[in-house]
């Protein structure tokens, strides 16, 4: 049994055992942690302790670069990029932190040597699902690259007790089960119980003069709870630079606590703490109507409240006067859910710190830039003026008064043009009077984004249009990214190795355009067949996890055609599944016929109370329950529904696919990052011209891109001309065998109402255009599985797909944004 050793009789020449970086540091420290904070000894940790002790082993030598980066940024004054966020969907942190550390092997190594399963510790790590999908991604690649790129930072956003609902598929229907992911303990985050900032609610606003005579308004709330933050340090790639990220926790304000307990209101006050709680309970899934309106806005006003008291905190104490905040801070805004922070900087600046109206603005205006990530009406944020008014009474009549001058402005420009004042208007005011929130973030910031080329023309053609008239210089396109560091280092080291194998060095890592140094070995026969070996252990490892956690065996060997991501109509993955259904009609009635073998993999959630959603998962599931057991075909297609698509199980996907189905309906997609992660990972990728689909094309070459499908343009043209899926459906008789098929009853034991939704509703409404596309779906597939038969063909689009993926990098997102929006440049902080 080894026992620690005490400090005295270490070696002074020794590293320290908190900070060493070889194999007998890590060693050591390992031991310690299991001891010393799990209390336990080796011969009785369970797996959760051992990945604990190994998990506090990396925080250690975090913390170590941490401290060093915050001295650099303090004494340095350094510009700071602020990231507001609802969501941070970051994915397990072990992994990631040991590849940045640079640590990976050593700690391979020492585990190996203490007779450790170094892939049963990862495998113990719960990630935190502080995020619905692709925007919360977005959020956490954009934390790493910031490291990475060395640009001083801090992610803010909220600490939810219970992130994204587990998965899990029962009778084929997707089931929701709460994620308590801080069951066990956090060991990444550290509790600052004294950084803490009151949050208000409520009540009425007063006006009154001050000592000089100006006319001032006091907020007279009727609720105070605390934020309480918890922070997780950021470390980048191969740096010593640490960024935080910051997260806040709804508390019971122990002022309002000690009123309840003087007047002898025990109860009261234990009811105001839970109340207090629940604000930071629960992340509310995406796509939900109506559900929980009023907490979701109150979740939204404590995070940005908090975090902009913690910036003028913070800049009070090392820079001094508030006129220079702006030149401090620069605040992201992550889509509109952090909007309010326009109007609480203002209350802020004027309520609590005095400030004059103009200044106030000035000040707020060049602070916020904000990013727009939807196109859908329907997702774009308003509050009801009544609710908003019941909870943020002052803010109401902040936005009131941004919303007279601006109008004012608008009515200079564009004289007589009342029509268009009402559009741009802050308020809504046809039926329920709303406040749009996405145009109090374009008012209140001075850059605006979009995040891929064609969505960003779209902004300023469709939904911002009148905006991009009155200030064409605000509108900017970062396309968005991913890190290199997760979905290339740490999902599929195999392929990492390779690559800085084939390119001689693994500086590609940080540098991703390098990955160029591949292209002129895109025909060489040992790089590919080398390629292939990494493409098949990867899908076997899927094939594992898929026949442990489903039941249904996958060959290797097949194509693995993959769907990953959240359902949603306008991602249709109901083309997909009409597609699978096609393949199996054709076996059906032509058993000889050749067919290249192909495994359909899909994964995804859908928000709970999305009806059509969830039965398009059904319908899958019930589509494979009848393939994968008929003899008949399941020698050449199977379908596999992963449960719980998530950072973690995706790391298992991306990695494994042969082809990554990009299907959205053109112009409904703004970006889309799984697109970049497959294509990362030497996937194909068959899609439409929708989102950076677009610019992977023109990256990877035209040739190398299965695509599909009605443009924008086409997709307008339709629908001005009247869109008739039922014409398209009797036209095609391969079509309505299919939808027929499933109306049948044959997916659902001669049920024949089951999935009527579904087929009534394409047949007669169709929004996303699936009918429209259909026909050219299945003939591109045809040509895919074409070039599947050609293995050097396919190995060397493959080859070529990686090699001109650098551009999505999301370390080149953050350059960007740093160049040309924040206007920040990096500040190394020394290794040591
Ligand atoms: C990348 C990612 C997404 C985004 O996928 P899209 O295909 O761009 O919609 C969603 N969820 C998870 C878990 C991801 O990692």
């Amino acid at each position: 049994m080894s026992t620690p050793a005490p400090a005295e009789t270490s070696d002074p020449v020794r590293e320290h055992t908190r900070t060493g970086l070889s194999k007998a540091a890590l060693m050591q420290a390992y031991i310690d942690n299991l001891f010393y904070i799990q209390g336990r000894f080796r011969e009785v940790a369970t797996p959760h302790d051992r990945y604990m002790a190994a998990a506090f082993t990396a925080r250690d030598r975090l913390l170590d670069r941490w401290l060093k980066s915050a001295q650099v940024f303090k004494t340095t004054h350094a510009r700071t990029v602020c990231y507001l966020s609802a969501e941070f969907l970051l994915g397990p942190h072990l992994l990631n932190n040991l590849v940045n550390l640079g640590i990976t092997r050593a700690s391979r190594e020492a585990a190996t040597e203490m007779d450790l399963d170094f892939n049963a510790i990862l495998e113990e790590e719960e990630e935190p699902g502080l995020g619905n999908g692709g925007l919360g991604r977005l959020a956490a690649c954009f934390m790493d690259s910031l490291s990475t790129c060395q640009i001083p930072a801090i992610g803010y956003g909220i600490r939810y007790e219970f992130g994204i609902f587990d998965q899990a598929i029962e009778d084929g229907w997707q089931v929701e089960k709460s994620d308590t992911w801080l069951r066990n303990g956090n060991p990444w985050e550290i509790p600052r119980p004294k950084i803490r900032f009151p949050v208000l609610y409520g009540g009425y606003t007063q006006s009154y003069q001050d000592q000089d005579g100006r006319a001032r308004t006091r907020w007279v709330p009727d609720q105070e709870i605390d934020g309480m933050a918890y922070d997780t340090p950021v470390l980048g790639y191969g740096v010593g630079n640490v960024n935080l990220l910051r997260l806040w926790k709804a508390e019971a304000s122990q002022s309002f606590d000690f009123q309840a307990f003087n007047v002898g209101d025990y109860y009261g006050a234990v009811h105001a703490k839970i109340e207090a709680e629940t604000i930071s309970k629960v992340l509310y899934p995406n796509d939900e109507p109506e559900a929980g309106k009023a907490l979701r806005l109150k979740q939204q006003f404590f995070f940005v409240s908090c975090s902009l008291q913690d910036m003028i905190r913070l800049h009070l104490n090392t820079v001094g006067p508030l006129e220079t905040f702006a030149d401090k801070f620069v605040v992201q805004l992550n889509d509109t859910h952090p909007s309010l922070a326009v109007a609480e900087l203002m209350r802020l600046l004027m309520d609590e710190q005095g400030m004059e109206w103009e200044p106030a603005w000035d000040i707020t205006r060049r602070t916020f830039c904000y990013t727009n990530h939807t196109l859908l009406p329907e997702a774009l944020e308003t509050w009801s003026v009544n609710l908003f008014e019941r909870l943020l009474p002052r803010h109401l009549e902040i936005v009131y008064e941004i919303n007279r001058r601006f109008l004012d402005e608008v009515r200079m420009r564009f004289l007589g043009d009342e029509s268009r004042v009402a559009r741009m208007s802050l308020i809504a005011e046809e039926g329920v009077r709303r406040v749009r929130m996405a145009h109090l973030a374009v008012v209140g910031s001075r850059a605006v984004n979009g995040v891929a080329a064609l969505h960003s023309e779209l902004v300023k053609t469709t939904i911002l249009k009148d905006f991009h008239d009155l200030w064409p210089e605000k509108f900017h396109n970062v396309t968005n990214g991913v890190t290199p560091r997760r979905f290339m280092v740490v999902s599929n080291p195999r392929l990492a190795h390779l690559i800085t194998e084939v390119c001689g060095d693994d500086r590609w890592i940080r540098d991703l355009g390098r990955l160029r140094e591949l292209e002129s070995h895109a025909d060489d026969p040992e790089v590919q067949a080398r390629w292939r070996q990494v493409k098949t252990a990867a899908k076997q490892d899927l094939a594992v996890w898929l026949r442990q956690n489903t039941g249904v065996e996958l060959n290797p060997a097949v194509m693995f055609d993959v769907l990953a991501k959240r359902f949603h109509e306008y991602k249709r993955q109901h083309l997909s599944i009409l597609h699978v259904i096609r393949c199996y009609q054709r076996l059906k009635q032509n058993p000889g016929q050749e067919m290249v073998p192909r495994a359909f993999v899909f994964g995804g959630k859908a928000a709970p109370g999305y009806y059509l959603a969830k039965l398009i998962i059904k319908l899958i599931n019930s589509v494979a329950e009848v393939i994968n057991h008929d003899p008949q075909v399941n020698g050449s297609i199977r379908v596999v529904f992963m449960p719980d698509f998530n950072v973690k199980n995706g790391q298992r996907l991306y990695p494994a696919a042969d082809l990554s189905e990009q299907i959205s309906l053109a112009g409904k997609e703004a970006s889309g990052t799984g697109n970049m992660k497959f294509s990362m990972n030497g996937a194909l990728t068959i899609g439409t011209l929708d989102g950076a689909n677009v610019e992977i094309r023109e990256e990877v070459g035209a040739e190398n891109f299965f695509l599909f499908g009605m443009t924008v343009d086409e997709v307008r043209q339709k629908q001005s001309a009247g869109y008739r899926p039922w014409d398209i459906y009797n036209g095609d008789p391969e079509l309505k065998a299919d939808i027929d098929l499933i109306s049948s009853g044959l997916f659902s034991y001669g049920d024949t109402n089951l999935f009527r939704p579904l087929t009534d509703h394409l047949l007669h409404q169709d929004p996303f255009m699936v009918l429209a596309d259909y026909r050219a779906y299945l003939d591109c597939q045809e040509r895919v599985g074409a070039v599947w038969r050609d293995p050097a063909q396919w190995d060397r689009m493959s080859i070529l797909n990686v090699a001109r993926m650098g551009k999505f990098s999301s370390d080149r997102a953050i350059r960007e944004y740093a160049e040309r929006i924040w206007q920040i440049e990096p500040l190394p902080v020394a290794l040591n």
